[in-house]
């Protein structure tokens, strides 16, 4: 895969897990968020709340009964303390607990906080988000509490010898009746009105609970469904990155240090290093391209150093590479005191010859000289064009017996050869020098010593072989 298409797909797979990790992480603070915890607290407060409205109700009858059999004017306020609190007319403790009351029996009950508000038992409710069943429930309730504060006012006033005048009102017509008002709190009648009023009351709670749970269970599936969300993009966020790193690492990160390593060996001379990256990518193509242009360096050297060290003419060593590999010899030949051999040939009266048939079938001889004498040489001997119809021969360990043999046979063989030009036969004879190194001869001396054997021969009638 190419980078680029590596790339505008990671971007993607980016985006898209970016987006994953967006929803999820909404609703996750969907699920923490204020609502959420409230819902926590609010369980707790609505419970509470639910059951003050009990708790309440029966602080109430304690209160009453406790007036009418002790006669202490303390539970009547109580009592009517209940209700103002109950109804909002007083302000609610900041605590309410459903011992309150009878933490309040203590001298200390005027140290409990009250909150500065007054809102009635009623409307707490509602903004609890009760629902309509439940305050059906409580409606319930609240229409047949009226019975029962009306036996408990009944009590009240009979404490204090006022009696109903049957239109709700109390007037005071006789002594206070203490007996009877206990009567009537204990009555059936009151035991039937409790029960009826504490009969919704505690299906309303029970309701709530209900509900609660319910809620509670929804809440904590929600919180396990994104959790189990938020671990799977976990994985999938951990897989695209391991993908991510192994293919960064394998197709991109690798091959470039391999590639800058090639380039390096290859840009620091040698041209016959090439780039192994074979990755399917623009790093990929880079190495192809960089041992392409690896190839084409390598060539064009070989070229040039094929050029500087070959005769254009005849294909054999010029003068320099000739030169080089003599001097070579030359020291191997020192260090290693075996014989060496230098043969020096020239063609005779090549200036007449050229000037008979002209430049280009010289040319011709010149490379049937070395096609002839290459075909009597051994492997390691070495044939060079050192001078325009001047041909040198390194013979290594060889001595002037066998160099002088191997050099006749060479003019022999050129004498032998010819070139048919216009059904005629024509040929050129050879001058052959040889020498063999000594331990006081340089490059120098013992070029010049095979010349002068050339000479020898040239001056002796030529078509010969002589040395020195
Ligand atoms: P000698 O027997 O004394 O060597 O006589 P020569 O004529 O061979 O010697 P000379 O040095 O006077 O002439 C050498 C000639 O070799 C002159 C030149 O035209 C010819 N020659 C040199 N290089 C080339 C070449 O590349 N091609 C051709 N066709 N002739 C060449
Ligand atoms: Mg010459
Ligand atoms: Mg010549």
């Amino acid at each position: 895969m190419n980078i680029s298409t590596g790339n505008k797909i990671g971007f993607l797979c980016f985006i898209v897990i970016l987006s994953m990790w967006g929803y999820v992480v909404a609703h996750i603070i969907g699920i923490f968020d204020l609502r959420s915890i409230k819902d926590e607290k609010h369980h707790v407060y609505s419970l509470n709340i639910a059951n003050e409205l009990r708790q309440s109700s029966d602080d109430l009858t304690r209160m009453a009964r406790t007036y009418v059999v002790t006669g202490n004017e303390i539970y009547k306020e109580y009592y009517f303390d209940i209700i103002a609190i109950r109804n909002g007319d007083s302000p609610r403790p900041k605590k309410y607990p459903p011992t309150y009351w009878y933490t309040s029996l203590t001298p200390e009950r005027f140290a409990l906080d009250k909150l500065d508000i007054q809102v009635p038992l009623k409307n707490l409710m509602r903004d609890m988000g009760f629902t309509e069943s439940e305050l059906l429930l409580l409606q319930q309730s609240q229409a047949r509490s009226d019975n029962l504060m009306n036996i408990e006012k009944q009590a009240f006033a009979l404490m204090k010898g006022s009696y109903n005048d049957g239109k709700g009102t109390f007037t005071p017509k006789g002594v206070p009746d203490n007996a009877f008002a206990i009567k009537l709190l204990f009555s059936p009648q009151y035991q039937q009105e409790k029960i009826a009023i504490m009969q919704p009351i505690q299906k309303f709670i029970a309701a709530v609970e209900n509900r609660l749970i319910i809620e509670a269970d929804e809440f904590q599936t929600k919180q396990k469904k994104y959790l189990w969300y938020v671990i799977l993009l976990l994985v999938i966020s951990t897989l695209m990155a391991l993908i991510i790193t192994f293919y960064v690492r394998n197709k991109i990160v690798l091959p470039i240090f391999s590639l800058v390593h090639d380039a390096q060996s290859i840009a620091e001379g040698d041209y016959q290093a090439r780039s192994k990256v074979s990755v399917e990518n623009e790093i990929g193509s880079l190495s192809k391209n960089l041992n392409k242009m690896a190839n084409h360096i390598e060539r064009d050297i070989n070229k040039l150093k094929q050029m500087a060290t070959t005769d254009e003419l005849v294909g054999i060593a010029n003068r320099r590479a000739f030169m080089k590999s003599l001097q070579l010899e030359l020291e191997r030949s020192h260090r290693y005191q075996v014989p060496l051999c230098l043969l020096m040939l020239d063609v005779d009266y090549f200036k007449v010859f050229n000037d008979t048939y002209g430049h280009s079938i010289g040319d011709d001889v010149l490379k049937l000289i070395c096609k002839v004498s290459q075909l009597v040489l051994r492997e390691n001997d070495l044939m060079g064009r050192i001078g325009g119809e001047e041909f040198a021969f390194i013979l290594p360990a060889t001595n002037i017996d066998f160099a002088l043999i191997v050099a006749e046979r060479i003019r022999a063989a050129v004498d032998d050869a010819f070139l048919i030009i216009d059904g005629k036969k024509i040929k050129v004879t050879v001058s052959m020098g040889a020498t063999q190194l000594t331990n006081e001869d340089d490059v120098g001396l013992f070029l010049k010593r095979a010349d002068m054997a050339m000479y020898k021969s040239k001056d002796n009638g030529r078509n010969q072989t002589h040395y020195f």
